[in-house]
């Protein structure tokens, strides 16, 4: 039973209780119903709507909007609500429709550490259920714009001094309870209340605009709003339409996609018991290393690092202390709080007196004798039940720790910089990696609230290998013809964040300079190599932001294009005997995609991610693909599987060097079947 009722002394309690947290299904919409048809019956003089466990009710039943609506539908039964006299007691979440009834209701009582909102642009579409036309009339025009464009959730307090409640209780049943039959009566519904005053929106849409650009939702949702000066039918009435409209878009279902394969990452159940990790072991306080010590220590595991030398310990040490500096800064620690903290991560000179952790980090330089002289002492230092885990961004885990005892409790944790701030975590499964030691590695993701995905052993596993790809591509068209801020542009139109080379200026060349000298890709035959990022560091010594000159000029307020630049790509075209030519920007970003995805292709063919939304995950999450276009696998089936195998065949046509048609993409366009079909079906 999705809502349960009890009518007493002239109350109708409604509870709604589809756990675990009350989502809007149809079960709980006609079980709304039919306890609205017994309150009515009943003429009682009050209704007190509420939620069972810890929410109040999180939204919609996001499952639902692959398939046609069902009745009732949360307008009508909305509609039907408002006529009653209803308070909300909001005992906790109240998002998206779940906001929507306690709008509906004539008071909000909510308790103190509810969460409320109305985020559905995060999902591409608009509130459904007379969200953009209630809201205005309960708190204003432009507060409530600014609410639902940015999809922001906020807690009662500020729901309080917003206007989106009236009362915050600690019981907010009992309150309602409580509440005496004159305030409520001088609460009017959203209905009986009169039009917004128009006010304009221009800065909501101006800031929309550049927050989520490229996405509809947040601006329809902003007209939305305007049209809550129509009488509310009519609101409503568009407000449906428009819903109804987006749920079915490209962007929706990209997003949708997104919302159930995070759930999905979060949630995975590992295969063998894991080990509950209270000491651990971080080798490199560099970047990576400091980072992961400050996060694991976040979460109570005893912390000691491991570094060369006393110089380098001071250097460990005052990158642990900028963290700790910077969560004072932002309030997250108290100065006290954040010395003592501090403190409590040991920094030691080597390998003899190691606590007996249950973990061990590697983020020393990414070297491959670096690395394996220090799984070595690590294996010599700690118990032989202790994880071993490396960070390296490109090197091959299994020979990392060649010779250790016990190989099954070793995996590769590739965190992102920075290691404390971003969700993702590459999981690595080496070749003897045990299940055990993987579900250690996915507890401990889970503990530090991080974004697991699973990958195999492979040049840069799923991200890096596909960021080298993606490079290589747009490499070529700067051989081709265009030049590093045309193809930034072009990226940045298509939705990345940032261009490539506006990254890579932000990182500094050298880094993926030396990864090249590693694999060494001018000697090797079949590959087609572009020699102008190796000329940049080698010739020019223009390794990015750090050198005051890397793909842009940046002397000056902004980067800027460089001429030097332009003429060393022109001057490596004509050495290869290539006549450029201009590229537009949809070439531009149909090429570097494309490469994008075909080495997704080859990423799952070899078994390297287990599913195609684990490569959106990543690339999403490291690497600022755009959500709303699902990540790169979502948007190859967004393109069409057939019409992307006949552009890949094209190019290979022209560039057999460069392009390959990826046999799985043949496979699945010959088989009439998508790349979602290779997700298994994880939506529970
Ligand atoms: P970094 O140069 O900032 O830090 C490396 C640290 O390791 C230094 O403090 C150095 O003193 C220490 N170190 C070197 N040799 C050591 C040894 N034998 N024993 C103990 N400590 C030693 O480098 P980083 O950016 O933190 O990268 C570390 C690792 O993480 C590399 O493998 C890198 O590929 C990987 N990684 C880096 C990033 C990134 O964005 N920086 C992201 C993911 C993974």
């Amino acid at each position: 039973m999705a809502v349960r009722y009890l009518i007493e002394d002239q109350v109708c309690l409604i509870t709604l209780d589809n756990p675990p947290v009350n989502v809007i299904g149809q079960a709980l919409r006609a079980g709304l119903v039919a306890a609205l048809e017994a309150a009515e019956a009943a003429g009682v003089q009050r209704i007190i709507l509420t939620g069972a466990g810890a929410a109040f009710a999180a939204g919609a039943d996001a499952r639902e909007f692959d398939t046609p609506p069902v009745p009732p539908h949360l307008p009508d039964v909305l509609a039907r609500l408002e006529r009653l006299p209803a308070i909300a007691a909001i005992n906790g979440t109240a998002l998206g429709g779940g906001l929507e009834i306690a709008l509906a209701c004539r008071y909000r009582i909510a308790a103190p550490k509810a969460l409320l909102g109305l985020p559905e642009v995060t999902l591409g579409v608009v509130p459904g259920a007379g969200g953009t036309q209630r809201l205005p009339r309960i708190i204003g025009m432009a507060k409530a714009a600014d609410l639902i464009a940015e999809g922001r959730t906020f807690l009662a307090p500020e729901a309080l001094d917003l206007g989106v409640i009236d009362a915050i209780a600690a019981d907010p049943v009992q309150a309602a309870r409580r509440l005496p039959d004159a305030v409520l009566a001088c609460h009017l519904a959203a209905a009986d209340r009169p039009t917004p005053a128009p006010e304009p929106l221009t800065t909501a849409r101006a800031r929309a605009a550049k927050r989520t650009a490229g996405q509809v939702a947040p601006q329809v949702a902003l007209d939305l709003v305007e049209a809550a000066t129509l009488p509310l039918p009519e609101g409503l009435a568009r407000e449906r339409a428009a819903f109804l409209a987006l749920r079915d878009s490209d962007q929706a279902r990209a997003l949708r996609h997104v919302f159930f394969a995070e759930r999905a990452a979060m949630g995975r159940k590992p295969a063998a018991p894991a080990t509950e990790i209270t000491q651990a072991v971080v080798v490199g306080g560099g970047t990576m290393g400091a980072g992961i010590a400050y996060a694991l220590d976040g979460i109570g595991i005893a912390v000691t690092l491991v570094e060369t030398g006393a110089e380098a310990a001071i250097r460990a040490r005052a990158n642990l202390q900028n963290l700790f500096d910077e969560a004072v800064r932002r309030g997250k620690l108290t100065p006290e709080a954040a010395t003592a903290r501090a403190a409590g991560i040991a920094v030691v000179t080597g390998y003899d007196a190691l606590p007996p952790a249950q973990i061990a980090i590697e983020a020393a330089f990414e070297d491959m004798a670096v690395k394996r002289a220090i799984f070595a002492a690590l294996d010599a230092a700690l118990p032989e039940t202790t994880v071993l885990a490396t960070n390296t961004s490109y090197l091959d885990v299994n020979r990392i720790a060649e010779g250790i005892r016990h190989p099954d409790r070793l995996l590769g944790l590739h965190f992102f910089s920075p290691a404390h701030v971003m969700k993702l975590l590459e999981v690595i499964r080496a070749s003897a990696t045990s299940d055990t030691t993987f579900a250690t590695a996915l507890r401990l993701a889970q503990r530090l609230k991080k974004l697991p995905v699973e990958a195999g052993v492979c040049d840069g596993f799923i991200g890096n290998r596909i960021l080298t790809r993606y490079r290589q591509t747009t490499d070529i068209l700067l051989m081709d013809g265009a030049l590093p801020w045309e193809v930034d542009a072009a990226l940045e139109g298509f939705g990345m964040a940032m261009g490539p080379y506006a990254v890579q200026d932000l990182s500094g060349l050298d880094i993926a300079y030396a990864n090249r000298q590693r694999k060494n890709l001018k000697a090797q035959p079949g590959v087609r190599y572009i020699p102008i990022a190796d000329r940049m560091v080698e010739e020019l010594k223009r390794l990015g932001r750090k050198t005051g000159a890397g793909w842009y000029d940046h002397g000056g307020a902004s980067p800027a294009p460089s001429a030097e630049v332009a003429a060393l790509i022109a001057e490596s075209s004509v050495a290869a005997g290539i006549r450029r030519r201009a590229i537009p920007a949809g070439e531009i970003v149909e090429r570097a995609i494309t490469a994008m995805i075909a080495e997704g292709f080859d990423i799952l063919e070899e078994g390297i991610a287990r599913r195609p939304a684990d490569i959106d995950l990543v690339l999403i999450h490291g690497y600022a693909f755009p959500r709303w276009r699902g990540g790169p696998m979502h948007h190859a089936d967004t393109l069409g599987l057939p019409q992307l195998l006949s552009r890949i065949t094209g190019y290979a046509a022209q560039d057999p060097l460069s392009w390959r048609v990826p046999p799985l993409l043949s496979r699945l366009v010959a088989e009439g079947r998508r790349l979602a079909d290779l997700n298994l079906s994880e939506r529970a």
